[in-house]
Formats: structure tokens, C-alpha cells, sequence
């Protein structure tokens, strides 16, 4: 049988001052998550605060979630994702792994290999390179290959030009290794990034 309340580790801080009427956990619920949240998480300390009658608990990933906002499971439900960064934390601490098979429950989005944004970069465009672009009618986004066109921005005092919000084409440039695709950027009307770091794998020769 799985037990309801797993051991926490201590609610350590390198800040220091007091913590006046905090009384730490030495044991909590072994997942937890809010309303809100796509996915489960692993308690790693929690604090019962007196004072506020509210206990708080601090997962692996770095969060902290109120328990009276929270639902809290013994097993992680069928179907629903887990933390990838508070259960590998967890398990490298010793602390039991949340059960098999996971590897498919196991979720972590790193921003270095996100998707492209639902909405093309070239809103970010600066304005002396949104002033080059048609100022009438429909044009192939610079940067995705998209038809667009421009609006006009601002107010009568700080009037500019903007490409006109859409979702990015097919044509998106590929993305910088460094910044995605943050910081766009045209050089003689190509698109790619403000870095001019090559978006190609380089292979290096050892
Ligand atoms: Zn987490
Ligand atoms: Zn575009
Ligand atoms: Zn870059």
C-alpha cells in the first residue's frame, strides 16, 4: 500500500532573519497541484504559518502552492502529466520515484526547444525595418512568408507602422540557437537573428 504522507525534506533558505511562528513539515502529500495547473507536482518542504492559519508547500521545480488552493493525490491519476523537473530532483535526492510507467506521465518544455509563437515574431520588428515594408496592400511576411500587411500604430504624436499580427508561416526562418526565435531581424530584407548567429548546425571537428 502507498502511504498517504511522504517525508519532506527541511524548508532550508539561504536567506536569513526569522521565520517567527513558521512550523516546518516533516511530512506532506506526495502530489499536488491547483486548479490551474496542466500538471502534478512533488512536494519537497512545507511550512504550517500560525499566524495566517495557511500552510505552504514548496515543490521540487521551485513553486510555492497554498494548500487550501491545492488538491493533492497519493497516486499520479491515469492520464495526467507530472512534473519532469520535480520528479527527476526528487528521485535524485532518494526520494522514491512516483511509480511505473511513467516516462509517458514525465513532462518538461524547455524554451530552448519550444514551438514556434502562435503569433509571428515580426511584431517585433524595429520600426526603421517596418518602414521599408509596403506601406499598402498585401505583402509576404518578411520573416514567415505570410500574406500580410501593415497598420498604422500609435497615436498622432508617435504614429508608426506594424505588421499586422498573425500566425507564423511555413516560411519562418529557422531558429537561432541562442535566442529562438526572439529577436528578428532583416538584413537586406531576409529575416533571421538580431545575433547574425548562423541557424544552421555547425559541426565542430575535434
Ligand atoms: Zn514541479
Ligand atoms: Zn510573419
Ligand atoms: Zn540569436
Amino acid at each position: 500500500m502507498t502511504r498517504a504522507l511522504v517525508r519532506l525534506e527541511p524548508p532550508y533558505t539561504r536567506s536569513g532573519g526569522s521565520y517567527g511562528d513558521a512550523i516546518p513539515l516533516t511530512r506532506g502529500p506526495r502530489l499536488v497541484r491547483t486548479n490551474g495547473m496542466g500538471r502534478w507536482h512533488r512536494p519537497r518542504s512545507g511550512v504550517h504559518l500560525k499566524r495566517f492559519s495557511r500552510t505552504v508547500l514548496h515543490v521540487w521545480c521551485g513553486q510555492a502552492i497554498h494548500v487550501g488552493d491545492a488538491i493533492t493525490a497519493v497516486n499520479l491519476p491515469a492520464d495526467e502529466l507530472l512534473c519532469g523537473t520535480c520528479e527527476g530532483r526528487a528521485v535524485g535526492a532518494g526520494h522514491p520515484g512516483t511509480g511505473t510507467p511513467l516516462n509517458e506521465a514525465l513532462l518538461f518544455e524547455p524554451r530552448s526547444s519550444a514551438p514556434p509563437p502562435a503569433r509571428c515574431p515580426s511584431w517585433r520588428l524595429m520600426e526603421h525595418e517596418v518602414s521599408g515594408l509596403p506601406y499598402r496592400g498585401v505583402f509576404a511576411c518578411p520573416v514567415c512568408g505570410e500574406a500580410t500587411r501593415t497598420r498604422a500604430a500609435g497615436g498622432p504624436y508617435n504614429s508608426h507602422s506594424v505588421v499586422e499580427g498573425h500566425a507564423p508561416g511555413p516560411g519562418l526562418y529557422a531558429p537561432c540557437p541562442f535566442h529562438r526565435w526572439d529577436f528578428p531581424a532583416l538584413r537586406d530584407g531576409v529575416a533571421g537573428c538580431g545575433c547574425g548567429a548562423p541557424t544552421r548546425p555547425q559541426v565542430v571537428a575535434s
